[in-house]
């Protein structure tokens, strides 16, 4: 339903994952009103929402920050509130005498039943409520196959919903916005304590710069430089030749259709090869059929895509679990990702596709104790993405790679970082070792200094000890002899 500009009072544009003024349906929609608008923002963790991980919490402080600053730039104010979506909404808009709410969609399960049920509750107030789409390229329900049914596989669904792909436009952001007589309350940012303290985790965060202008230099960053060899430098761990878009996209601080025609005009201008282009774009084609298949199959974060998995014998292993967390389990690569991610928040994909294996099948651990790690480290931290690929590596998810695919963590180090130039920057113990033993350091005792040889003398888990037993499980689970 669209907000009528006749009915007097201000419109609300109630703010989530689309932390931005550029391309910006709900923002555009309320200011198209010509009404006064109020910016709301609210800190709900009571409504079934999963709440945000630390590392998340870190980002919001510093994007909300940004965003109260592009606000008052163009004469506005972002409101801060903390509480149950649904009281917060309805207090600011009576107090407001607000005659509409707009907002931009949100695709998890239970922000989906939040959502609708603050709809119904507000029409019967009388207020209107304008939703619009913002976070995806398309609709989880309108990319579907010939039988009417959400795809399953990712390659004909990215055919399917670039086909509806024709004209994707960018709206830019409004450079006014009328302000209501009286402001309602907002909290103050610093009184919600997201920052943290005592300890501050938190140093090696300083290479983000979370916030629509950070995500706009990244992007910018990655189309005139690294997306030219994105095809093979994506899978190397010790370059910088991925976007890094993935919190600034979570958050809405930009948006899929802001990166679709940026980077498909870096291609018309000939500024990188169509090839990497479409490589990198298909990647956000990931995130577009992870959001369709959670919408689609709301249970997936606590149930396995393929019931089959539900048998699979899991250890508990709290031991392997907290090596594997602190960044201890004798095996470089996996231990350089754990770091990585403890220190910034972020991993690069290939070293999360390998820390995932080792967890999963190298320990037995069950993949929801690594997606909740995840969860609590990651400043991308990401519903569908998380659990897409967490079932992905663990083969019980949709378009999964199979389980017997067990990545030896030896092998990929030596393939994707033969230099160990990425396991040197994150484990310095290991920094002195060449590179013929850098992805097995046991081979070399007499070079670890005696602090690195309680780690890497010994690893956690024996590889094909290791690998054997997993393929058992597996066996065990298809109830072959
Ligand atoms: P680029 O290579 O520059 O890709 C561009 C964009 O495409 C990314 O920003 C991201 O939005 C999307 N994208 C890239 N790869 C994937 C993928 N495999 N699946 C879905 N979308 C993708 N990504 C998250 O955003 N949040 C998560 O919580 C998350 N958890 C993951 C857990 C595991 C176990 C694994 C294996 C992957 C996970 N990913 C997650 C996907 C991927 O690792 C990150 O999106 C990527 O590393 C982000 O780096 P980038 O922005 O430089 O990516």
């Amino acid at each position: 339903m669209r907000i009528d500009p006749g009915v007097p009072g201000p419109v609300i544009v109630w703010l989530r994952n689309d932390l931005r003024l550029a391309d910006n349906p709900a923002l555009k929609a309320a200011a198209g009103t010509g009404r006064p608008v109020i910016p709301l923002y609210i800190l709900d963790e009571t409504s079934g929402v999963r709440p945000m991980g630390a590392a998340s919490l870190w980002w919001l402080d510093k994007s909300l920050r940004a965003l109260s600053e592009s606000f008052k730039s163009i004469g506005s104010k972002l409101i801060l509130r903390r509480g149950p979506a649904q009281e917060v909404l309805k207090d600011v808009i009576v107090h407001a005498g607000a005659a509409g709410v707009a907002w931009n969609r949100l695709y998890e399960p239970a922000a989906i039943a939040r959502d609708a049920e603050i709809k119904t509750a507000l029409k019967a107030d009388g207020v209107v409520v304008e939703s619009c789409i913002a976070g995806l390229l398309n609709e989880p329900w309108t990319v579907q196959n010939g039988s009417r049914q959400p795809y399953k596989v990712f390659t004909p669904y990215w055919r399917a919903a670039r086909a509806h792909l024709t004209h994707v436009e960018v709206e830019a952001a409004p450079k006014r916005l009328e302000a209501p007589k009286h402001w309602p309350h907002s909290d103050a940012l610093d009184g919600w304590g997201l920052h943290p303290r005592k300890p501050d985790w938190s140093k090696g965060f300083s290479i983000w710069t979370p916030g629509e202008a950070g995500a706009l230099a990244r992007l910018d960053d990655f189309l005139s430089g690294p997306v030219d060899g994105y095809g093979e430098g994506r899978d190397v761990p010790g370059l910088e030749a991925t976007s890094r878009l993935s919190p600034h996209l979570h958050f809405g601080e930009i948006g899929p259709r802001q990166v679709w025609t940026a980077a498909r005009n870096a291609a018309e201008a000939g500024d990188a090869p169509h090839g990497e282009i479409e490589k990198f774009l298909s990647e956000v084609g990931w995130r577009e059929f992870n959001h369709s298949i959670l919408f689609h199959w709301p249970e997936l974060p606590k149930k396995n895509f393929r019931p089959e998995f539900d048998a699979f014998p899991w250890s508990k292993n709290p031991r392997g679990f907290e090596a594997w967390t602190e960044g201890r389990t004798g095996y470089p690569l996996v231990d350089a990702g754990m770091r990585e991610l403890w220190a910034t928040g972020f991993m690069h994909n290939r070293v999360r596709m390998i820390t995932a294996s080792f967890l999963i099948k190298h320990l037995l651990v069950d993949w929801r104790e690594g997606e909740a790690w995840f969860w609590d480290t990651l400043v991308d931290a990401d519903l569908a993405n998380n659990v897409g690929n967490w079932q992905w590596v663990a083969g019980s998810g949709a378009d999964a790679s199979p389980y017997f695919r067990i990545f030896n963590p030896i092998g990929q180090g030596e393939k994707f970082d033969p230099k160990g130039t990425y396991v040197k920057q994150w484990i310095p113990e290991l920094a002195n070792l060449p590179a013929d033993v850098i992805h097995q350091p046991w081979a070399a005792p007499e070079r670890l200094s005696a602090g690195a040889r309680a780690v890497y003398g010994k690893p956690v888990v024996d590889h094909p000890r290791a690998r054997a037993a997993a393929l058992e499980a597996y066996r065990q689970l298809r109830g072959e002899p």
